[in-house]
């Protein structure tokens, strides 16, 4: 098995390790779509495969690490329901795979890395390409806005689209869309949550208010602090772009 940004919670990172180990599948690989926490966890339990990431994604992971101090600041962001119950012990030990390299270093089925600068530093998804899957990370979700790296790019808008430009080139593709956060799609989910994420990111610039379902009162059930970043970034493109 490869295994993508494999969960959040202790517990649920273990069932998914027992569930593994039912199937006489061991985990062989692992990849982290970016280097934000929830994307960086691991459980001992789950074996210690190789796991991997872009190799932006890979420095990253290790400078914000670097610090003594920097779990605690992580433990500190959580919702505080979880907090006890996200092991960090094994947060974010990722191998950078160098930039050439467009496939993950495995055995199993074709997986291409395809990686773009939008939502965080050395973001990637991943296409399996002979079964049609499209694993999204933080991109392309039906709950979440696109939520711009505002912190380590000169336009962080032009990155964006370009990122969606990118993946719009490979949705022909894509039978199976997975996004890191909401709900799974299917082809016809692919064009639309582009064209969706693009009217964002244009309305973001244009300082429009985005007629954006997941923003405001439609937001789904859990889902409506979405408004409060959305009124962050407008904040924050604000202090960017004016002179
Ligand atoms: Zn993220």
């Amino acid at each position: 098995m490869l295994l993508i940004d494999p969960g959040v919670l202790g517990d649920e990172m273990a069932a998914l390790a027992d569930d593994l180990s039912d199937s006489g599948q061991p985990v062989v690989a692992g990849f982290s779509t970016h280097p934000h926490w929830d994307h960086l966890l691991w459980h001992a339990r789950l074996g210690a495969a190789p796991r991997y990431g872009t190799a932006r994604c890979a420095a990253t992971a290790r400078d914000r690490l670097a610090d003594a101090r920097a779990k605690a600041r992580i433990a500190e962001l959580m919702p505080p329901d979880i907090a006890g119950q996200v092991p960090l012990d094994l947060l974010g030990l990722i191998t950078g795979l160098p930039a050439e390299m467009t496939q993950i270093p495995w055995d199993g089925p074709q997986v291409r890395i395809i990686e773009h600068q939008a939502h965080a530093p050395g973001h990637a998804a991943l296409l399996i390409e002979e079964r049609g899957v499209l694993v999204a990370g933080d991109m392309l979700s039906d709950v979440l806005i696109p939520m711009l790296d505002l912190n380590d790019t000169a336009d962080p808008i032009e990155d964006y689209l370009a990122a969606l430009r990118l993946l719009e080139g490979v949705a022909g593709d894509v039978d199976v869309l997975i996004p890191g956060h909401g709900s799974i799609g299917g082809a016809d989910q692919v064009h639309a949550r582009i064209d969706q994420d693009r009217a964002y990111v244009h309305a973001l610039r244009d300082a429009h208010v985005p007629s954006d379902p997941r923003v405001g009162p439609s937001a789904k059930d859990g889902w409506d602090w979405v408004a409060d970043v959305h009124a962050r970034q407008l904040e924050r493109l604000k202090g960017l772009t004016q002179p």
